[in-house]
Order: C-alpha cells, then sequence, then structure tokens
C-alpha cells in the first residue's frame, strides 16, 4: 500500500534544468531593444563590470544572474542611466536603445528613466495615498487624458486593482509588502514606459507575493520589455526567456575583481547545456 508519507518522499524536486524547459515558450530573438557593446563602469577608479557585450530583445524577460558582487546592479542601472546619480561612476562603452545612443549629449536623462522605468528590491511607495502614487508621474509630467483612467488602468496592469479599488484615498505605506511592490511597477506604468528594469523585484518578497510578481512579469512582457536582476536561479529559470550569467574575474595578485559577462544564451541553454564550465558550475550548485 501506498501511504502518503511514502507519495511525498517520492517527489523530487524539479531540477533548474526541468524548470527552464517547462517554462521556455519556443522564444525567439525577435527585435533588439537594447544594444550592449564592451560596456565597462568603473567606481572611483575601480573597475565594476568590463567588456559586457549583449543585446536585449523586445517583449522577452531577460535576466542578469551571478554572484553577489559580480556588477549585476552596477550594470542593470546602466540601462535607464541611473548611474549617473551614483558619485564616482563613470560608464564606458555604448549603450543603444532602440539604435540610439542612450548616453549621447543630447539625451535627457529625465525622458529615458520614464521610457526606461525602474523597480527596486525594496518597494518604495511616497508617502502618499495609493492614488496620488500613480497619479504622481503622470502629474508632474502632465500627460493627457483622464487621470483617473490612468490610475485604474495601471493598477489593473499590475494585477492590484482589486485589491484596492475600494480604498484608493488611504496611504499606499499600509498596503503589505508585495502589494506596496506591485503598487511601484502600477507607478512605473502609469508613465507609459517601454521598458521595465527589475532589480531583485522580489527578494524582499513572501512566496505568495513572489509568485504573484512573477505571473506579473509574463504578463507584462506581452506588452513590454522586461530586464531582472536575481540571485534566485528558479527566479531566473521560471521568467526568463533570455539569462546572463555573470562572475567575478578576480586578477592574478588577487587584488583586482571585475564583473564579466561569463555566458549570455537562451534560459533553457544557460540552465540545461551552458558552453562555459563556469556557468555548469553556477548553475549546477558547484560554485558560490
Ligand atoms: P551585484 O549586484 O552583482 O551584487 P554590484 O553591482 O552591487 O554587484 O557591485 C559590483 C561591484 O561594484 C562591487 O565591488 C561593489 O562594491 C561595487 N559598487 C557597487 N555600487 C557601488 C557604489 N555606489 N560605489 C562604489 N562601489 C560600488
Amino acid at each position: 500500500m501506498v501511504t502518503m508519507s511514502d507519495q511525498v518522499t517520492t517527489i523530487e524536486p524539479m531540477s533548474l534544468a526541468q524548470i527552464a524547459q517547462e517554462h521556455g515558450d519556443g522564444f525567439s530573438e525577435r527585435e533588439v531593444v537594447f544594444e550592449v557593446k564592451d560596456l565597462a563602469v568603473e567606481y572611483s577608479g575601480n573597475a565594476a563590470i568590463r567588456e559586457v557585450s549583449l543585446d536585449v530583445y523586445k517583449n522577452s524577460v531577460t535576466a542578469f544572474i551571478g554572484p553577489s558582487g559580480c556588477g549585476k546592479s552596477t550594470f542593470i542601472r546602466c540601462f535607464n542611466r541611473m548611474n549617473d546619480l551614483v558619485p564616482g561612476a563613470r560608464v564606458h562603452g555604448d549603450v543603444l536603445y532602440r539604435g540610439k545612443d542612450l548616453y549621447a549629449a543630447d539625451v535627457d536623462p529625465v525622458e529615458v528613466r520614464r521610457r526606461i522605468g525602474m523597480v527596486f528590491q525594496k518597494p518604495n511607495p511616497f508617502p502618499k495615498s495609493i492614488y496620488d502614487n500613480i497619479a504622481f508621474g503622470p502629474r508632474v509630467l502632465n500627460l493627457k487624458g483622464s487621470l483617473d483612467e490612468r490610475v485604474e488602468r495601471a493598477l489593473r496592469q499590475a494585477a492590484l486593482w482589486d485589491e484596492v479599488s475600494n480604498r484608493l484615498k488611504e496611504s499606499a505605506l499600509g498596503l503589505s509588502g508585495g502589494q506596496q511592490q506591485r503598487l511601484c511597477i502600477a507607478r512605473c506604468l502609469a508613465v507609459e514606459p517601454d521598458v521595465i528594469l527589475m532589480d531583485e523585484p522580489a527578494s524582499a518578497l513572501d512566496p505568495i507575493s513572489t509568485t504573484r510578481i512573477e505571473d506579473l512579469m509574463h504578463e507584462l512582457k506581452r506588452q513590454y520589455t522586461i530586464v531582472i536582476v536575481t540571485h534566485n536561479m528558479q527566479q531566473a529559470a521560471r521568467v526568463a526567456d533570455m539569462t546572463a550569467f555573470f562572475s567575478v574575474d578576480v586578477a592574478p595578485d588577487g587584488n583586482k575583481r571585475t564583473g564579466i559577462l561569463v555566458e549570455y544564451d537562451r534560459t533553457s541553454k544557460i540552465f540545461t547545456t551552458p558552453a562555459d564550465k563556469r556557468t555548469e558550475d553556477y548553475v549546477t550548485g558547484r560554485f558560490g
């Protein structure tokens, strides 16, 4: 007779390869949104990442994975010029956004950050009402059309409307962590971005809230292009079409540590048959 405990013990945890294969949707590289060429970032003269080149594709989720300190956050900040705001940071190389140099002198970084929105690890709602959080960007930018409709649309897109529609005037700080993160995503969406950057968007959340954010990414990529940093490989396997594995290159004298891109490919390839031994060691848990 098969008992309940026998059944439980026979369920094997899914491997990353299985997860990646199950979630792979036959992604094919489509239109390129970002073309990164030979990018390097330094902080006060110390290189944090170097020689990074990759393309990000439209209507896809691209994940950056790798051990702590390999430059994932530094790299994602290059996609909307957030490093401009970091004292001592300098960016070298090219980031082309839809064929145009994102760092050209005539490009307005504020406009860049409207089109290329960002969500951070820790949800950061303004100490204002739920409504005013979402309405903030459209008001500042003087966007045309009904503000009420815009707020509702953004909250619906972020799968939050049903939970907050009867308390829009209440403080956003009263929402749960998971709801606050969806609010921040809605705040991004309200100004009609093209791309959403997410730096560890679920790492401060409980498993149910994490699942909701992951489901949301699947939904949002139909309309937007999404780039995420995650230290959670299962998450990358579940949500990403393309995955870039970064590592830390240590100089022979052991003093200089610089982030490098080791391998970039379809997520299913990265987690099943990576080309580089370092990627294989990392995704199989032999390193990091
Ligand atoms: P990851 O996101 O992979 O953990 P980071 O991009 O945060 O990596 O960091 C990469 C390297 O850059 C680390 O050595 C880190 O100390 C350094 N670094 C990151 N942000 C700053 C900063 N604002 N000022 C100086 N050094 C920084």
